[in-house]
């Protein structure tokens, strides 16, 4: 069995905690004969400043090019506040995001039953929610330029940020638009807002034509962003995959994680092109949340958007879907049973550490296998 190549960057704060757990989950899939990973380590964020003097090192920037997939906990803390602009720890996510070329985010929006009560929306509206929102994320407003404050000389300044896409951009993420839906529910949403931007015009022109192309077995709708951002919160379970830009997706995806309920569920993806000599493509997986400051070091993080994350690499990195589904179903019945830590108590009685949730985890996957 080839093992495939994990590149762990565990961060700050909360990241080494929750990434302990993760771990854990990786070393029992590899005993029990599901898979074999090599695991390298390295540093990312405040912890790479303190040790290198940069959010991350050449040598762990080699590494992350050489692994089949980066695992990324989290960076940051009030510690780092003070540090230079260019080596703020939040720099070191930028360039891996930036130099692996990561174009698409994944973003699940998945509501288990047994936690239906803490999201802000009635039960009915969320529970059994499983939605991706998938976010372009290289391109669009945040990068396009001109990009600048110039002043007018009248005592007025202009700020301008600039909205370019071009059809290959779009292209390429609504193909892991199309590609998603057809493992899931087959239906795609475009969303843009055509009505007053030409970026939006050109978006709809491009996903139009390559659905007719090569996609016309999916559903595809469009839907106008702010129409979107009103129908997640009114009935979120029309939707399957959703694919935006990056302006709209970063929105749009807060407001769906949300509908869930804790920060502490929540995984994500960023994946690069598939390289066409390997059939392998650059991917990271991070949980959505921070470093947690103010409950880090206390043991009392929930590492389930660590393990989550992990499953998305099983399922979108190695393709060991049975695995990310045993992980899912694990994670789904510890819930049941009652399990909670603090971010997601609700009503329970008693909460459980990171460590005790991370082992809870295991005994269901156990059972699984
Ligand atoms: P945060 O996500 O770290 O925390 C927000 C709140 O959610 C906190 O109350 C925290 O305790 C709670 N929380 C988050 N994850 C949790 C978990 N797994 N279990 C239980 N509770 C959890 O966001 P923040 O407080 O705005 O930022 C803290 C630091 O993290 C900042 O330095 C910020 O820049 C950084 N940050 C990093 C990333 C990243 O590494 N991808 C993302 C967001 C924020």
């Amino acid at each position: 069995m080839a093992a495939h190549k994990l590149l762990l960057l565990p961060g700050d704060g909360i990241g080494p905690e929750v990434a302990a757990e993760m771990e854990k989950v990786a070393g029992f899939l590899a005993q029990a004969g599901v898979a074999q990973f090599e695991i390298e380590r390295g540093l990312v964020g405040g912890i790479a400043y303190d040790t290198h003097g940069q959010a991350i090192s050449e040598a762990d920037m080699k590494l992350a090019h050489e692994a089949d997939a980066v695992m990324f906990g989290a960076v940051g803390g009030p510690k780092w506040d003070a540090v230079p602009y260019d080596v703020r720890p939040e720099a070191g996510l930028l360039r891996l995001r930036k130099d692996l070329a990561l174009f698409a985010n994944l973003r699940p929006a998945i509501c288990y039953p047994a936690l239906a009560d803490a999201s802000s929306l009635k039960r009915e509206i969320v529970e059994d929610l499983d939605i991706m929102i998938v976010r372009e994320l290289t391109g669009g407003v945040y990068f396009g330029e001109p990009k600048q404050i110039i002043d007018l000389g009248n005592g007025q300044k202009r700020g301008i940020d600039t909205q370019v896409y071009d059809t290959y951009e779009i292209e390429r993420i609504g193909r892991v638009a199309f590609e998603l839906a057809r493992k899931r529910k087959n239906k795609v949403t475009s969303s843009e807002k055509r009505n007053v931007m030409k970026s939006g015009v050109l978006w709809n022109e491009v996903m139009t034509a390559l659905h007719k192309r090569e996609y016309s077995d999916v559903a595809l709708e469009h839907q106008l962003a702010d129409s979107l951002g009103m129908q997640l919160v009114r009935w979120p379970k029309q939707f399957d995959v959703i694919v935006t830009d990056n302006l709209f997706g970063d929105m749009l995806s807060d407001v769906a994680a949300m509908l869930t309920g804790s920060l502490g569920m929540l995984p994500s993806a960023a994946l690069g092109e598939v390289n066409p000599k390997t059939g392998k493509r650059k991917a990271m997986y991070e949980p959505v949340h921070g470093s947690a400051p103010d409950i880090a070091g206390k043991g009392i993080a929930n590492p389930i958007a660590m393990i989550g994350s992990f499953g998305m690499a099983l399922r979108y990195s190695f393709g060991l879907v049975e695995a990310a589904d045993m992980i899912e179903k694990a994670v789904s019945a510890v819930l049941d049973s009652g399990l909670r830590t603090a971010d997601i108590k609700g009503q329970a009685a008693s909460t459980v550490s990171t460590t005790e949730m991370g082992d809870a985890i295991l005994g269901e996957l156990k059972k699984l296998a």
